[in-house]
C-alpha cells in the first residue's frame, strides 16, 4: 500500500478503467452466466443497505424484518409452512449449511447425489468430512431413482437432488426421491437456478412435477436470488422444513447481539437481503412470470434455429438453459468468441451450453442463433 492516499478522481478513474474491461450483461452478448442485470430497484436497495450486517441482528432490526418477510413470501411461493431459514451468500453456502445440518441431525456422514449435481456439493462434502456417493442419471439427465434406491443405506445422512441442473436446466424426480428419503435421510433440494423459474413456469401452465415443499420428504431447499431472482450478488435463500434443526448447527456468539449464530458466515452481507426483498416485492408473481415467459420464448428461438440446422439438443428445453450437441465443442466456442458471443460448455453431455437470461432480448437471441449456426458450419458440424 502506498504511504499517501491517491486523489479521489484518480481512484475513480482507475475503477472506471477496470469496469470498462469487464463484460456487461446489457450488451446482450453473455449466454454463459446464470446471473443477469439486477433490477434497478434491487440495485437501489443494495446501495441503501451497504453497511448492514445480519451477523449482528440486534443492531439491524429493520433489515432483520425484511429478511423475515422475504422468507415468509418465499415459503408461500414454495408451498411450505413455518419454514426456518435465512438469506445466504449463494447456493454454495446454502448447500454447505444444509449438509452441515444433515450431518449433525442424523449423526451420519454419507451424502448421495447425482453426477449432474453442482460441484459445490463436492466442496461441502470435503469441508464437512463427509463421504460422497455419486449416482448416475437416466437418458434425460435426471438422477436415476433405481440406482438411488440401492444406494440409500443406514449410513446415509443426506440425499441431494437438483431442480434446474447447472448444465442442462433439468429437474430431478424430486417427488419420487422424496418418497425414498422420508423417514430415512435428510433430503436437500438444490434449486439455485430453478427456484425462481419453476413456480412461474407452473403459472404459465407448464406441467411441472412437484419439486418443492409440497413433496413431504423434502427437508431443505436453496434458491438463488442473484440468478433468476433478479437481485444483486450475493443473495440466495436457504429454507428448512424443521426450523428446530438449526439448533444442531448453532454456535454461541458471545460478543454479538444474538446468543447463538446458526449461519456459516459471521458478518453477513445484508444488502442482498434488501435487494431480494425489493425484487420480490416489486415484481410479484406476475412480474416473474413475464420474465420467465420472455426467457423461454428467447430460448425457443435459439433451440428452433439450431434444430432447423440439423443440430441436436441434449434434452428439449425444460427451462432457459440449452445444451446443443456439437462434435467440436471447443472449436464452436472459439468461433463464437471471435464474434463476441460468450457461451460456456457442458461436460455431460459434451455440448455448447447456452443460458438465456432476462438481459437477452429476442433480437439478441435471433442474432446469436444465426451466428451459432454459421459457427457450427465453419467448424464442420452438420
Ligand atoms: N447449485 C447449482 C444448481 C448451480 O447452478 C450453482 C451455480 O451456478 C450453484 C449451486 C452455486 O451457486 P453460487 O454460485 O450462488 O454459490
Amino acid at each position: 500500500m502506498d504511504r499517501r492516499g491517491a486523489p479521489r478522481k484518480a481512484v475513480l478513474a482507475e475503477l472506471r478503467e477496470a469496469r470498462d474491461d469487464d463484460l456487461h450483461f446489457s450488451d446482450g452478448r453473455i449466454f454463459g452466466s446464470m446471473c443477469t442485470d439486477p433490477l434497478p430497484i434491487a440495485r437501489r436497495a443494495h446501495a441503501m443497505f451497504l453497511e448492514t450486517n445480519l451477523g449482528n441482528p440486534g443492531y439491524y432490526k429493520g433489515t432483520w424484518r425484511l429478511e423475515r418477510k422475504v422468507l415468509e413470501s418465499l415459503s408461500r411461493l414454495l408451498q411450505g409452512t413455518n419454514l426456518g431459514g435465512f438469506t445466504v451468500s449463494g447456493a454454495t453456502e446454502g448447500n454447505i449449511t444444509a449438509l452441515w445440518m444433515a450431518r449433525n441431525v442424523t449423526h451420519r456422514k454419507t451424502v448421495v447425489y447425482a453426477d449432474t449435481a453442482h460441484f459445490s456439493i463436492r466442496k461441502a462434502i470435503d469441508l464437512l468430512g463427509m463421504r460422497g456417493v455419486e449416482v448416475g442419471h437416466d437418458e434425460e439427465y435426471r438422477l436415476d431413482v433405481d440406482t438411488l434406491r440401492k444406494k440409500i443405506t443406514k449410513e446415509t445422512a443426506a440425499v441431494v437432488a437438483v431442480a434446474g441442473t447447472t448444465e442442462l436446466g433439468q429437474v430431478d424426480p424430486i417427488d419420487e426421491i422424496g418418497d425414498l428419503c422420508q423417514g430415512r435421510a435428510f433430503f436437500h433440494v438444490d434449486a439455485a437456478f430453478g427456484g425462481f423459474v419453476l413456480p412461474f413456469l407452473e403459472d404459465l401452465g407448464v406441467r411441472v412435477p412437484p419439486w418443492d415443499f409440497r413433496v413431504p420428504g423434502v427437508s431443505s431447499l436453496v434458491l438463488d436470488a442473484h440468478k433468476m431472482g433478479m437481485a444483486t450478488i450475493p443473495a440466495s435463500h436457504l429454507l428448512v422444513r424443521e426450523a428446530k434443526h438449526f439448533a444442531r448447527i448453532a454456535v454461541e456468539s458471545p460478543y454479538l447481539t444474538s446468543v447463538y449464530q446458526t449461519s456459516l458466515l459471521g458478518t453477513r452481507n445484508s444488502a442482498g437481503v434488501a435487494a431480494a426483498y425489493a425484487a420480490t416485492r416489486f415484481l410479484g408473481r406476475d412480474g416473474y412470470r413475464k420474465l420467465v415467459a420472455k426467457c423461454m420464448r428467447n430460448t425457443k428461438i435459439i433451440a428452433a434455429r439450431a434444430e432447423q440446422a440439423g443440430l441436436k439438443l441434449a434434452i428439449p428445453p425444460v427451462m432457459n438453459v440449452l445444451a446443443i450437441r456439437v462434435r467440436d465443442v471447443e472449436g464452436v466456442q472459439r468461433a463464437l468468441d471471435a464474434k463476441g458471443w460468450k457461451v460456456s460448455t457442458s461436460r455431460n453431455p459434451p455440448a455448447i451450453r447456452v443460458v438465456v437470461m432476462p438481459h437477452i432480448t429476442a433480437r439478441h437471441a435471433t442474432h446469436f442463433a444465426d451466428d451459432f449456426v454459421s459457427a457450427c458450419g465453419k467448424v464442420g458440424e452438420d
